[in-house]
């Protein structure tokens, strides 16, 4: 037992360190996957060749325009006419410029954002002309967009590793050598390894590195058959860029449930991010944002406002009458066979706070956690004999077997230690239990 006591000591030195919270984004907004098409230039050819997306009210696509050359730079209405239908127009800056050759960054990237802007347009997001970037150029991106496309690779962003916001891969349709059976394939890759398919188009029907209206109506088809989420560069972006806060953001309790805050990850984020979660610890709770019940999907998650940068859980406490305390005792607590904890029989009277079995360096830094007001959020660790990490989990429990019913699934049957105390990392205790 020295070995484990040192090891549990040791673990506990961690114990204040950050933890995911309750709330956990449901990927590409529960699709397999995600698929972006991009139109570069600001080209009229793409206005004319693109009119079947009027049929496709569920897609949205991006488009990059330059607010002074190019079609869009003599006609801005073509475009103008696609945003009110809900697609996007991002910055491709002003003059077509290569960011890295002594170009006025400002003017080119503020310029044309401020340009934008006095149309109504707040643009999110920025492609590079020629997809040429470096740091100085990326800082002056990062000041103006939250995010920024570049290309030259396959053109996939994974789900679970947050990527350099200002340098999204794109796959590049070129005229010569591009083929309709390769971008299928990104947008099969994109499905089977839930992964988001960025596609640099240009001219469509015309103009340049052209692809054909047919082709393109094609892969665009052929990305909703394979159930993507295809949405605009912006929107599956600023998806992507919430999940990676709003996973971490830690919950506080209240009297009769809990409240998580966070903060936006850019000053340039769209105005609106729905973002669909799972919550643990809301059945049959009432989840709200800013005073505003939030009603759960069929399936039990909830489209949340990410930019509400706040959420409420609330209401009647668990019943605590089935759920058992573990109650304080100077020896281990007593296992039972069975997936319950069991009480012990010498429970110390009246005492409802629970304390650490383990050893006395953890009794030393972890009061006790008090759950004499029902169901509280708890941080769970689940180690091995070993003292090895099996799982980590926050639970809402009213007492330690309640919250250790709540973790247990998924594990061997066998002895374990779990860890559990408040989430924000305080009142920390070990108790060993059995499965
Ligand atoms: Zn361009």
């Amino acid at each position: 037992m020295e070995c484990l006591k040192l090891s549990f000591a040791a673990l506990s030195l961690a114990a204040v360190s950050a933890f995911a919270g309750p709330i956990t984004t449901v990927p590409w907004n529960g699709h397999p996957g995600a698929a972006s098409f991009t139109f570069d230039d600001g080209l009229h050819s793409q206005t004319n060749n693109l009119t079947f997306l009027d049929n496709m009210p569920d897609v949205t696509v991006t488009f990059f325009v330059c607010t002074n050359t190019m079609g869009f730079g003599s006609n801005t209405q073509p475009h103008l006419n696609y945003a009110k239908k809900g697609h996007e127009i991002g910055n491709h800056t002003a003059a077509h410029k290569n960011l890295t050759q002594n170009a006025d960054l400002n003017s080119e990237i503020s310029g044309a954002a401020s340009k934008l802007r006095g149309m109504g347009l707040e643009a999110t997001s920025l492609a590079t002309p020629y997809c040429a970037q470096n740091q100085t150029v990326k800082n002056a991106i990062n000041k103006e967009h939250f995010i920024s496309r570049g290309c030259g690779g396959s053109g996939l962003t994974g789900w679970d590793t947050e990527p350099d916001w200002m340098q999204i891969d794109s796959h590049y349709w070129q005229q010569n050598g591009s083929t309709v059976s390769a971008f299928k394939s990104s947008a099969d890759q994109a499905a089977s390894q839930s992964k988001w398919h960025v596609q640099l188009n240009h001219g469509v029907g015309a103009d340049w590195d052209v692809i054909s209206a047919a082709d393109i109506k094609t892969l665009i088809e052929y990305a909703v058959s394979k159930k993507l989420w295809v949405a605009s560069f912006s929107t599956v972006g600023a998806y992507l860029r919430a999940h990676f806060t709003i996973d971490k953001a830690a919950a506080t309790n209240t009297a009769n449930g809990f409240t998580v805050k966070w903060t936006s990850p850019h000053a340039h984020m769209p105005k609106s991010v729905p973002l669909r979660v799972k919550i643990q610890g809301a059945q049959g709770k009432t989840v709200s944002q800013k005073g505003k019940e939030v009603k759960p999907n069929s399936d039990g998650t909830y489209t949340i406002e990410f930019m509400a940068l706040e959420l409420e859980v609330s209401g009647e406490a668990l019943s605590s009458s089935s759920s058992k305390q573990v109650k304080s005792s100077s020896s281990s607590v007593v296992l039972s066979s069975s997936s319950k904890l069991a009480e012990s029989s010498s429970s110390a009277p009246s005492s409802s706070s629970m304390q650490s079995s383990s050893s006395s360096e953890t009794n030393g830094i972890a009061p006790r956690i008090a759950f004499e007001s029902g169901a509280v959020m708890v941080h769970c660790q689940v180690f091995d004999a070993n003292g090895q990490l099996m799982m980590s989990k926050n639970v809402m429990a009213g007492s330690a077997s309640e919250a250790w019913n709540n973790v247990k699934a998924g594990l061997m049957n066998g002895v374990y230690f779990m860890r559990y105390g408040k989430i924000d990392g305080r009142n920390t205790q070990i108790i060993q239990v059995r499965k």
